[in-house]
């Protein structure tokens, strides 16, 4: 057992009572770690969750020296609070350092946190269907130091959210609008990396997307603009025919925890899955040809969400009839099922955490 400093709050809050408006809320606690050069990483604590000291120069705040994750925590039917493939997150985390140049975090120790964390603010833990604990780890630069080089002292936190079931009345197919002049990310910048400067770059069209009445914008790739890379927060499919593509991961688009999932449990379905280059020319030739049968982006936050329009140059497609497609129904039903614990989680993926 490693040292976690735990301090509880005195002045529990009021738990919200209206709609759980996403990451809007959080929870009485969180776990925070430093880093210091010389020392590494130290003082792991869980404390009364609130503001921190920051100094206006910390680094962070000037450079976007920053990474997150994203991940949850679920409620089963027999009172089990699990996690979903945390070891991935914290894996995923340590890329994105590697990326922006932040030292490494002891994955299993940023889970043993977690967990315990978890477990002193389960009485957070929202019991409705489909709800859920969002859980945002993230790291920032807080050297106070207006000059451009890697910070010598850094700050790990991790705060919880209570979060409402994303789609309120069954799965809801959103229309996605295909991003011409604006890039997110490039072949060696940092699209593969879970780094806020990623989100700055692509707030404009995420904003010219809704005001055109889309709800995300379809990222292509940077150089030519010709490949298919991602959606605003979440990794995308199609299904040709009977054919399952994804774009292949190419060092601008995240490696999402969703698609890998995804991937193994239509594999293990015996569907075929194909990671590759897609031409976004290729994708309206098989909406022409009427092979274009569903498409769906995958994320943590919604875990699948099935397209129902997409907006390339000025042409709107709609995707099969419009609704949910009987693929990524069926997707969405295991993902969800083994999350929740409803399925039987015949990979292995969950990590139980404490009972409510
Ligand atoms: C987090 C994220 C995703 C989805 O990853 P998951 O691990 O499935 O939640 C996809 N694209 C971007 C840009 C992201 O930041």
């Amino acid at each position: 057992m490693s040292n976690i400093r735990i301090e509880l709050t005195a002045n529990p809050k009021q738990k919200p009572q209206g709609p759980l408006h996403f990451g809007r809320y959080f929870t009485d606690h969180m776990f925070l770690m430093n880093y210091d050069k010389g020392e590494g990483w130290h003082d792991a604590r869980i404390v009364p969750y609130g503001p921190f000291p920051l100094d206006p120069a910390a680094m962070c705040l000037h450079y976007g020296q920053e990474v997150f994750e994203g991940m949850k925590a679920y409620l089963t039917p027999d009172g089990t609070i699990q996690l979903f493939r945390p070891d991935e997150n914290f894996k995923r985390l340590n890329c994105s350092n590697e990326r922006i140049c932040i030292p490494q975090v002891d994955e299993e120790l940023c889970l043993e946190g977690l967990k315990k964390l978890i477990e002193i603010d389960k009485d957070w833990m929202p019991t409705e269907k489909e709800t859920s604990l969002y859980i945002r780890p993230f790291i920032i630069a807080t050297d106070a130091h207006l000059g451009v080089s890697p910070g010598e002292h850094y700050l790990f936190a991790v705060i919880v959210s209570p979060v409402a079931a994303y789609y309120e009345t069954g799965l809801d197919p959103v229309k996605i609008y295909v991003e011409k002049s604006y890039t997110r990310a490039v072949k060696g910048g940092t699209g593969m990396a879970k780094t806020g400067g990623n989100y700055a770059a692509s707030l404009i069209a995420q904003v010219e997307a809704y005001e055109e009445g889309f709800s995300q914008a379809l990222w292509l790739d940077g150089v030519e603009k010709k490949y298919v890379e991602e959606v605003g927060t979440m990794n995308v499919f199609f299904v040709v025919d009977d054919e399952v593509i994804t774009p292949a991961l190419n060092g601008s688009i995240l490696s999402g925890i969703t698609r890998k999932s995804s991937i193994d449990i239509l594999k293990s379905w015996g569907v075929k899955v194909t990671e590759r280059r897609i031409a976004i020319d290729e994708i309206v030739e098989f909406h022409k040809q009427g092979r274009l049968k569903e498409m769906f982006g995958t994320g943590t936050a919604a875990v699948i969400s099935p397209v129902g329009m997409l907006r390339y140059d000025g042409h709107d497609m709609p995707i099969g009839d419009g609704t949910t497609g009987a693929l990524t129904q069926k997707l969405y039903d295991a993902l969800t099922g083994i999350q929740w614990g409803t399925a039987e989680d015949t990979f292995g993926w969950t990590v139980p955490c404490c009972k409510l």
